[in-house]
């Protein structure tokens, strides 16, 4: 009998989770749309908010439950959750461990809406507490501790600074207090980094970027120990409601089949664009974990296998002129999210919310850009000619 836990990342990514459907004899699994699952013939005994058994879709679909068997298996844990976007599931894991009184440490810059909740919601309507700090800097985790720390999150690399933290050393000072260390592995996809085997509790993905990776499906997965998800199943799921549409469970499926080469050529062709970027004499600043000049460089060659996709970036100029360049090109397109097929930008303006968290060259506004799956030269030739266009 093959020992399916030896095959390949790779072909997990093309395997894992399919099977022969039972009814066709098809190759692939079908994509079953429907909210009800037909009932035993003595209900009297069934829990009807089992996260783990099909009789209500949002308890739990067929593709979801083929979704996150793949997912487990790319991330190396023993279970996941899948639920409607990465939003979801990071609520989902705050909802779940946070109780009144639970003080939390969170990356001073990370995804809006964990500021928001942690920062805005959280403290007034539950009582919880909320230190954010720059996780890069392992003193000010340190410093942070309090004896109800009962979650340490991080986002590595950052949205959108690209900042990077280290997961093996935070795991260790998670550990030490008994805190629960959770990460948003977004950015970098399963395929790069790998927190559970660096000591992570929870790993979480926005699976609407790089995971489905079209740019047409949303989705959110939380992956690790059984007992961490199946309370997260048993609370946030069936009880926010914030559960995936069969459709889109199809699709991220789908999706994630080519995720390690799509992987490899986001990387690659990044690099190129950031060492364009990095010697062009309008660029202001360029973040890109790639390149030698990141402050945290050291810390991304040694937990990532590449750097995907996402640079910041600013230009010598005005607001206008930033507006212009990102309105003068041609294949990039200007629009939120990032990990997608094409090629993204945003401009931010000097006005972001959370500029104060943001390193001083941020303060102008700055470019998020994610490279997309175009021929690189293609993509550098759209930046050289918006620079010409703009005359810088
Ligand atoms: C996009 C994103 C999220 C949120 O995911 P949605 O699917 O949009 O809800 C969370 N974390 C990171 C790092 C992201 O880039």
């Amino acid at each position: 009998m093959a020992d399916k836990q030896k095959f390949s990342f790779q072909t997990k990514c093309v395997h894992t989770g399919n099977g022969v459907d039972k009814e066709t004899g098809a190759i692939r699994r079908p994509l079953t749309m429907a909210n009800s699952y037909r009932l035993p013939e003595d209900a009297s005994t069934l829990n009807w908010s089992d996260p783990n058994q099909l009789v209500y879709t949002r308890n739990t679909s067929a593709n979801q439950i083929y979704l996150q068997e793949k997912l487990a298996a790319l991330e190396g844990g023993e279970d996941c959750v899948v639920l409607g976007s990465g939003v979801a599931a990071l609520a989902g894991v705050f909802f779940t461990f946070l109780e009144q009184g639970a003080h939390i440490i969170c990356s001073n810059v990370s995804y809006i809406a964990v500021y928001r909740l942690l920062k805005e919601y959280f403290p007034d309507k539950y009582g919880i507490e909320t230190s954010l700090v720059d996780t890069s800097d392992l003193q000010a985790i340190k410093q942070a501790l309090r004896p109800n720390t009962k979650i340490i999150h991080i986002e590595t690399p950052g949205n959108p600074t690209t900042r990077v933290s280290d997961i093996a050393e935070i795991a260790k000072l998670a550990r030490s207090v008994g805190a629960l260390f959770t990460v948003d592995s977004t950015f970098a996809s399963p395929f790069l980094q790998q927190p559970l085997t660096l000591g992570a509790d929870l790993v979480i993905h926005s699976l609407t970027k790089y995971i489905n990776g079209h740019g047409d499906a949303m989705g959110g997965a939380v992956i690790g120990r059984h007992e961490l998800i199946d309370q997260i199943k048993r609370q946030a799921m069936v009880n926010l409601g914030g559960v995936i549409s069969p459709f889109n469970a199809w699709l991220i499926m789908r999706g994630v089949v080519t995720l390690p080469l799509r992987m490899k050529q986001h990387s690659e062709s990044a690099q190129q664009v950031a060492q364009f970027l990095e010697t062009h004499r309008a660029v202001e600043f360029i973040a890109y974990p790639g390149l030698t000049s990141h402050p945290q460089h050291e810390i991304a060659r040694k937990q990532m296998t590449m750097y995907s996709g996402v640079m910041a970036f600013g230009l010598k100029a005005d607001v206008a002129t930033h507006n212009k360049f990102v309105n003068s090109l041609a294949v990039i397109v200007p629009a939120v999210s990032i990990g997608h097929d094409e090629s993204l930008i945003v401009y931010t303006g000097p006005n972001d919310e959370r500029n104060h968290f943001y390193p001083p060259e941020f303060q102008n506004g700055h470019f998020r850009f994610s490279v997309g799956l175009e021929a690189p030269a293609d993509i550098i030739y759209d930046l050289q000619q918006a620079f010409a266009e703009c005359g810088l």
